[in-house]
């Protein structure tokens, strides 16, 4: 157990934002058009404390997409629903070692969609979400659920969900294996579009905040005080983001920061203190696994100077 120790939040993420501010490693996702297009020079940083306290520095207005990092709270919604098991059951829990879309990943676990963070477990977990609530219901029961990570509701960016359905042929064709090995729970196609809307939500950096804020607080969210997702789920659920939240280069981020993370190849990337606080940055240039170069930084930088990491109890 960490000793809670008096923390300036503030001096850290403006550390943290002028020491990165002009890297210019990375660049940003081109596989989905809109996304080529985000200004690359943007950067920010929150932290919200379990208390509710919300820290900020850069740019936390802009709306991106909040791309992968969805898949948390998708996982953390078929949770609550269906209980822990179903990802055992249903999903898996394992590292894939290859890229989120992965069709190989497919073939080595047992012909499974491997783990709901990966594209082909997130479309699975969502197809579990969409037949539990029926078509006609499915949208406003997630929405009505992300808004209130959020504390706000979210709107999906139309211009980002149009120019990603034009262009998600391969997660289809990821859904229609799944669904060939028994492990699609609804149409494959309409569960495919669905986690696309999903994806294009847009969200700011403050908003990523709340939502991770949430985790770290046993599940209840810091600032509305509403419990959102049962306590004893929130280990599981930040396991996962710690075998795999930042993909086939997640083992390398554990050694270095030790954060259960999670990122989107929108730019953003969330981690976790449990029992204390979260952090979010956005900046859209990414890495070769998709990763936000400047969030990496960012995250490791201020993991390094708080003592952060979830295997120490310095
Ligand atoms: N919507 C994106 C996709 O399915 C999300 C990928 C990501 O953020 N890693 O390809």
């Amino acid at each position: 157990q960490k000793k809670a120790k008096p923390i300036d939040f503030n001096a850290v993420i403006n550390e943290a934002y002028s020491l990165f501010k002009n890297e210019k490693g990375g660049k940003n996702a081109d596989y989905i058009p809109f996304l080529d297009k985000v200004n690359s020079d943007m950067y920010g940083i929150v932290i919200v404390t379990k208390e509710g306290q919300v820290y900020q520095v850069g740019e936390n207005k802009f709306e991106f997409g909040i791309e992968s990092i969805e898949k948390v709270f998708t996982l953390c919604m078929a949770m609550e629903i269906y209980g822990d098991s179903v990802i055992l059951d249903k999903i898996g829990a394992n590292q894939t070692g290859l890229p989120f879309n992965s069709v190989p990943a497919i073939e080595l676990d047992g012909k499974r969609p491997s783990n709901p963070l990966v594209n082909a477990g997130a479309m699975a977990t969502t197809s579990l979400l969409t037949s539990h609530f029926g078509h006609a219901e499915a949208w406003d029961k997630v929405n009505a659920y992300f808004a209130k990570f959020a504390g706000r509701n979210l709107t999906v960016l139309d211009e980002l969900y149009k120019s990603e359905a034009a262009t998600n042929a391969h997660n289809q064709a990821i859904a229609m294996l799944l669904k060939s090995y028994g492990y699609m729970y609804d149409d494959p196609l309409y569960a495919c579009d669905f986690y696309t809307k999903q994806c294009s939500y847009g969200v700011n950096t403050r908003d990523l905040g709340i939502m991770a804020g949430t985790l770290a607080n046993g599940g209840v969210n810091p600032v509305t005080k509403e419990r959102l997702i049962k306590e004893k789920y929130v280990p599981k659920v930040l396991a996962i983001m710690g075998t795999t939240g930042l993909y086939e280069t997640t083992g390398e981020w554990m050694f270095k920061v030790g954060l259960p993370s999670k990122s989107g190849v929108g730019g953003g990337i969330i981690s976790v203190v449990p029992g204390r606080y979260a952090i979010a940055v956005f900046s859209p240039p990414l890495d070769k696994a998709g990763n936000s170069v400047r969030a990496q930084m960012a995250i490791q930088y201020i993991s390094d100077k708080l003592d952060a990491n979830i295997y120490s109890d310095k």
